[in-house]
């Protein structure tokens, strides 16, 4: 019989070791905290060391209900200091090879531990969607598994469809030219839950020529587990992505959105886990200090988030853009958002901007959409940035770059209006221009009241008695079964 009246449940959390992905894990870490769970959240060995770097090496202690463990990601360990970072498609495929031997030992580890009465037993584990491998793990100790999808509903729904692009023979492209020569401004018209849309608009994966395009096999690998799990969840809300959640649902019936993360934490009671952060990168607070002294609403915030790169000939042409529009702005250029390089900006560039532009290579984003300064935001359309920003009330800017940014872009700029898309070959004076509309044109008024009410929403969903918290409610009641 269970008695889970006298203990805690105990969630394992496995979130897919990039920024975009630990980001959204530890705040789910954090509400199912609130709820009562005992929580244990595993990093790569190599994600912790950067994380410890980045944040001092105390960080992550002191807290006796909320565990940090580590596994290792199969690549060669960071040395030293050394930063050997990871490309995508080797950490994927190493993820697939080596994580299920590590994870079973850790399991095993924790199970041992709750024997001796030193933790509550694992009740259930919570895998990021392309952590999945982790669900023959949970399987072997019959462990019921929620997967955390970490990007919109939308794009997740034309990942649902991969299979089929690939019969209509929409995938591979047939050759390079049809990246440009208007192909992608096909009408997809056949996917029930996405309205107006265009092969452009779809996961920006589907944009090879490769028949054996290892991303998209990987993605229907992915997709191929999902019936796996006891319920799938999204950042993201009902209201928001009405349409695509009612299409989903008829596929996966334990779905369930209970986002945004954001506002549910910004209304939760603050406690010694409030201020607990995953910034692989060093904040750099100065900022912060210097948006004090500007003018509520009037400063452009520049962000591409954790693995956008561009050549040093479009960044120069949101440098010039950014400063001609005489706005100020608050720009954070990672060291590696450059292709090939760091950058020197001119000294013609830095005396046009003195102290109206400011630049540094890592902020607390929340921190900065919320400060009262903040009118717009530049975004390459994460979806974590996305949500943010709604939950901030901040209109964007859109400069998509891959993954899922198209699709989430689409819903900024056409589903949601509250955001303008830039060309992909960007040019300082679309910069200008668009920055202007955004920031004090009656375009950009608009989208403020819009997007003002999007966040009015998702504060009263993720209120007691709405959807999003509700559905919280839910999911921890069908997957709280006892570990035998
Ligand atoms: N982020 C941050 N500071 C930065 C840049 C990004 O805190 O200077 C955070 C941001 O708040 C978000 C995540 O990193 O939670 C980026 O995720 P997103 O899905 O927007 O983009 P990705 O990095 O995955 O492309």
């Amino acid at each position: 019989m269970s008695n889970f009246a006298e203990r805690k449940p105990h969630a394992v959390l496995t979130p897919y070791p990039l920024q975009g992905h630990i980001n959204p894990m530890l705040k789910l870490a954090k509400l199912l905290h609130f709820r009562g769970f005992h929580i244990t959240f595993v990093n790569t060995e190599y994600n912790h060391k950067l994380l410890l770097k980045s944040m001092g090496p105390k960080a992550f202690d002191g807290f006796t209900d909320f565990i940090f463990e580590t596994i290792p990601d199969g690549l060669t360990p960071m040395d030293g200091d050394g930063d050997l970072s990871r490309d995508f498609q080797s950490l994927r495929e190493s993820i697939r090879k080596n994580v299920i031997y590590p994870f079973r030992e850790l399991l095993t580890r924790l199970h041992d531990s709750a024997k001796s009465g030193l933790i509550p037993p694992v009740t259930c584990l919570v895998s990021d969607s392309f952590m999945s491998v982790t669900i023959q793990v949970a399987e072997e100790f019959a462990l019921p598994v929620v997967l955390l999808v970490p990007s919109s509903a939308c794009s997740f729904l034309s990942a649902l469809h991969f299979r089929t692009l690939i019969e209509k023979g929409i995938i591979p492209l047939k050759d390079e030219s049809y990246l440009t020569n208007g192909y992608l401004d096909t009408k997809v018209d056949w996917i029930p839950g996405l309205q107006n849309f265009r092969l452009k608009d779809l996961l920006a994966f589907i944009r090879t020529t490769n028949p054996n395009d290892l991303m998209i096999e990987f993605i229907i690998e992915v997709v191929d587990r999902f019936n796996r799990a006891s319920a799938i969840v999204f950042n993201t809300s009902n209201d928001l992505e009405s349409d695509v959640m009612n299409a989903l649902i008829s596929m996966f019936p334990s779905l369930y959105t209970i986002g945004p993360f954001t506002s549910f934490l910004n209304q939760s009671p603050h406690n010694h886990l409030t201020s607990l952060d995953s910034n692989l990168w060093k904040e750099d607070n100065k900022c912060l200090e210097w948006l004090e002294s500007k003018e509520p609403g009037s400063t452009v915030y520049v962000n591409f988030g954790s693995t956008t790169v561009m050549s040093l000939e479009k960044l120069l042409e949101f440098a010039w853009g950014l400063a001609n529009s005489k706005k100020p702005f608050l720009w954070i250029i990672r060291p590696d958002l450059v292709i090939g390089g760091s950058v020197v900006f001119s000294s013609e560039f830095v005396n046009e901007i003195s102290n109206r532009g400011l630049i540094v290579g890592w902020c607390s984003q929340e921190k900065v959409l919320n400060h009262p300064s903040i009118g717009g935001f530049l975004t390459h359309c994460g979806w974590n940035s996305t949500i943010e920003s709604i939950c901030a009330g901040v209109p964007m800017l859109c400069w998509p770059f891959f993954a899922d940014q198209p699709t989430n872009c689409r819903y900024i700029c056409n589903k949601w209006e509250i955001g303008i898309e830039i060309h992909t070959n960007v040019k300082r004076e679309e910069v200008e221009k668009l920055v202007n509309e955004l920031m004090v044109e009656e375009k950009g008024k608009k989208m403020r009241q819009k997007i003002d009410k999007l966040k009015k929403k998702a504060e009263e969903d993720t209120r007691p008695g709405g959807g999003s918290y509700m559905n919280l409610d839910k999911v921890i009641k069908e997957t709280n079964i006892e570990w035998e």
